[in-house]
């Protein structure tokens, strides 16, 4: 016979997106005809740079000819491209990472999710609440976890993100050993400041813990004083790993391009506490299980740190924080306490009832799809987030029509 990994069993049964695309179906068709303005998933509306497309059509017509053709790359992506992620990303920064401390991938959902794998079972891990789902669920399948239980795994410790402490948790009042951060967070729209970042340092060090970063949304930080990388902060390369997307940064979220950070001084610990080089490790497991991102993806990406494409890619994510501006005033207007949305795309709003029954009354009167908080933990609840990926017209009509329906 033939069995299932039980852990899986134990993974809410609905996804969040697809409880929300049931009931704007719902929605469809008992108003036929009737407009509906997406403001809900996070993915980008604009197209990819012009430097970008540029350059994967001068890759693709490199492999129209034996010359230039290139066959299976290095799994942990080509020099070119790991040269300008460090030189553009980390050393312009003054942060110390080398090229061959980065390793490319097809996103940065695979690579937080996969990278619990390096771990041991037995591990204590911390994860944000409200959080991406992929850090809780990739845990849930390894087997890390009891069952749910009013919307908690057992066996997590779940860092409380609220109001009260500007929705960057304090440190864990107990031992643990894996902590999942990111900032700007997805979904409250909160960035931490150096002092915040330095906090959970400093934490990692005296515990021989490890952080996992994720700056999925790092481009769209325009004040100089919050940190872009955790390795800004003294130490962080010793007790932390980094993940960054061009999905994003540079709308790659259906051409698929990521990085990991994984510093060579970043150790983890063997059962007798001999340290352990985590950058072996990834490489194992990358070197095993991926085969690299295509040769004419990595040149788009190459092009991302181009004199052009840096101005485009600044462009982009300048076009999406005045939709954000423009959301986090109109809700303003219309009432609602918000967060986020100044140095990220997603704004973190508070109603009076609960996620639901807001997400409910934002479709129903306004035609506007948003996503109810609660999906990302118990945290999140009575909280809705709305995207500003998408264009200024819908945006502003968005508006107008949340400013009828509920003022
Ligand atoms: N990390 C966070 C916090 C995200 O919100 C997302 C996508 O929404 C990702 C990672 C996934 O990025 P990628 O498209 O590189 O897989």
């Amino acid at each position: 016979m033939i069995r299932v990994n039980e852990n899986y069993l134990k993974l809410k049964a609905s996804y969040l997106f697809s409880d929300i695309a049931k009931r704007v179906a719902e929605f469809e068709k008992k108003n036929p005809g009737k407009e509906i303005i997406r403001l809900g998933i996070g993915d980008v509306t604009l197209p990819l740079p012009p430097a970008c497309i540029a350059a994967m059509h001068r890759a693709v017509d490199d492999m129209a000819s034996a010359k230039t053709f290139r066959g299976y790359g290095p799994e942990q992506g080509y020099d070119f491209l790991r040269e300008k992620i460090s030189e553009f990303d980390y050393r312009s920064r003054d942060v110390s990472i080398s090229a061959d401390e980065i390793f490319v991938s097809d996103g940065a959902k695979c690579d937080t999710g996969n990278i619990q794998e390096l771990f041991a079972h037995e591990i204590v891990i911390a994860v944000p609440d409200p959080v991406y789902p992929v850090y809780v669920d990739t845990n849930v399948m390894a087997g890390r976890t009891g069952v749910n239980s009013d919307g908690r795994y057992s066996g997590l410790v779940y860092l409380d993100s609220t109001d009260a402490n500007g929705f960057v948790p304090e440190l864990p009042g107990e031992k643990v050993d894996l902590i999942y951060l990111c900032f700007p967070n997805n979904p409250t729209g909160a960035t931490a400041t150096k002092a915040d970042l330095t906090k959970w340092v400093r934490y990692a060090r005296e515990n021989r813990a490890l952080i996992l970063y994720d700056a999925a949304y790092e481009s769209f930080i325009r004040d100089d004083n919050i940190p872009r990388s955790i390795y800004e902060i003294e130490g962080a390369d010793e007790v932390a790993v980094e993940f960054r997307s061009f999905s994003k940064t540079a709308g790659f979220t259906g051409t698929r391009c990521a990085f990991t950070v994984v510093p060579k001084k970043c150790r983890a610990y063997s059962a007798t506490g001999e340290p352990v080089i985590l950058h072996q490790l990834w490489l194992r497991r990358q070197t095993t299980k991926f085969n690299g991102v295509s040769y004419p993806v990595q040149r788009a990406a190459e092009a991302v740190y181009s004199d052009e494409g840096r101005r485009q890619v600044r462009e982009l994510g300048d076009y999406y924080l005045e939709n954000a501006a423009r959301i986090r005033n109109g809700m303003k207007d219309i009432g609602f306490a918000r967060y986020g949305g100044l140095n990220s795309p997603y704004i973190w709003v508070k109603g009076d009832r609960d996620s639901w029954a807001l997400f409910d009354l934002m479709l129903e009167k306004a035609g506007v799809v948003c996503t109810p908080g609660a999906g990302f933990g118990k945290c999140g609840e009575g909280y809705i987030r709305i995207s500003a990926f998408n264009s200024h017209e819908n945006v502003d009509r968005a508006l107008e029509k949340m400013s009828e329906a509920l003022r």
